[in-house]
């Protein structure tokens, strides 16, 4: 029985790098980049008004009063895509709209709000305005030639914008990985069936299948395979024939009917991981057959989820070369008491929380590793030791999020 980390150390090591390809920018949203996107402007690229009102010079006003209002003499307008043409001198204002470029001269904006409009084509400011009032500078936000994401992020919907803000219309991604989904078990049928007195339907191919999109992947198949050795070898040898990556679930453990390791055998895959010192999800099997990665996943729909968690999903990152492969793991405190399972490592579905201003991990109500209703509600780990019977309520844990 390995340890989490040995398994996982295997699974990184044996795991390959897909190919790059290039991508319109919104195809890229949720994909890995394999460059790195660098500025080509300033942001903003001028100095621009944060607010509506009159664009001035902070001196015109440094004696202003409620009895001394300034008076300048409004001369034009600044709108967001067509800046003022002139300059502002002494005494002078020109009326501005958020998101234009603040003329030569002025060094502030007064919002509309405080000010009066004379009809005479004069403005009149009581308080005197600071330098640099509701000016967004030319370059805060970025300077023309730095990185602003790296290869190996994903981009996300804010990363996005980025790209798009500094003209990145295509880019260089990771090729999304191909995976094929195979759930054994004579006892399953699929979900328009109304399931037999033995039987019940499948449901791991579908956790498995928003799973593996989640973490990048496309999902080229789904199926069933009953609990017969050639038809399991047949079924993993179809599956394997287009994907980067096959996730089987069920008939890994040791019962008679479990035939995915020597099935596995036969194909001549090296099986490289067997069991894991973790509950649930002992019979955690790893697999290479070529450049194609397997993972035989334990049935019960939580086992697999747990075990999908902490092993295909760093993977299928890895694949996709991001820097940052694992789930988010935090500490929160655990607002009820935690069963272990030493020796191994326990995972326990919880749900987080804020109360009271601090993080706390409700452990889920679940009868076992079988209770994919309970484990619906969870969005975290709670992570019991390998030598802890148990954690304390209110004790600081640390949790596996579900999400990336
Ligand atoms: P196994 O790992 O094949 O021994 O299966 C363990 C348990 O998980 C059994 O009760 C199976 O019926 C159940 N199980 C296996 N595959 C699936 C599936 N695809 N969907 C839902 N439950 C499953
Ligand atoms: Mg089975």
């Amino acid at each position: 029985m390995l340890r989490i980390e040995d398994a996982l150390e295997i699974i990184l090591e044996r795991t390959p790098i897909l190919d790059e390809e290039e991508v319109a920018l919104r195809e890229a949203t949720g994909r890995v980049l394999r460059q790195d996107c660098i500025s080509d402007l300033d942001l903003p690229p001028f100095d621009r008004a944060r607010m509506d009102g009159y664009a001035v010079r902070a001196v015109d006003t440094e004696s202003a009063g409620p009895e001394r209002p300034a008076r300048l003499r409004a001369i034009g307008e600044a709108a967001a895509g067509n800046a003022f043409s002139g300059r502002v001198g002494a005494g002078e204002a020109v009326r501005i709209m958020t998101g234009a470029p603040v003329p030569p001269g002025a060094d502030a904006v007064e919002k509309i709000e405080v000010i009066r409009v004379l009809d005479s084509g004069w403005i009149e400011i009581e308080e005197p305005v600071k330098t640099g009032q509701f000016i967004t500078p030319r370059g805060i936000e970025a300077r023309a030639g730095d990185v602003m994401v790296r290869s190996g992020e994903r981009v996300t919907p804010a990363v996005v914008a980025v790209l798009a803000s500094f003209g990145h219309a295509k880019v260089k991604v990771s090729r999304k990985p191909r995976v094929a989904l195979l759930s054994t078990g004579t006892e399953l049928v699929e979900v328009e069936q109304k399931p037999g007195p033995s039987q019940i339907r499948n449901s791991n191919t579908y956790s498995l299948a928003g799973y593996a999109q989640a973490a990048g992947a496309e999902v080229l198949s789904a199926g069933i395979v009953r609990d017969d050795f050639d038809a399991t070898r047949d079924a993993i040898r179809d599956a394997l024939a287009n994907a980067d990556l096959v996730v089987l679930s069920g008939g890994v453990s040791m019962g008679d009917y479990d035939l995915v390791k020597p099935a596995l055998g036969d194909l001549g895959a090296e099986v490289l991981v067997e069991k894991v010192a973790m509950h649930p999800g002992k019979p955690t099997v790893f697999a290479k057959l070529g450049d194609r990665v397997i993972f035989g996943l334990p049935g019960n729909p939580v086992s697999v989820a747990v075990s999908f968690h902490l092993f295909a999903w760093p993977a299928l990152l890895k694949m996709q070369g991001a820097s940052e492969i694992h789930l988010p793991r935090m500490r929160a405190y655990a607002s009820r008491s935690v069963k272990g399972a030493p020796p191994r490592r326990s995972h326990q579905p919880a749900r987080l929380a804020i109360r009271d201003g601090r993080a706390e991990a409700e452990p889920l109500k679940w009868s076992g590793s079988s209770d994919l209703v309970a484990f619906m509600r969870a969005d975290c780990l709670i992570v019991v030791p390998e030598d802890r019977q148990s954690l304390n309520e209110g004790e600081l844990v640390e949790v596996i999020s579900l999400s990336g």
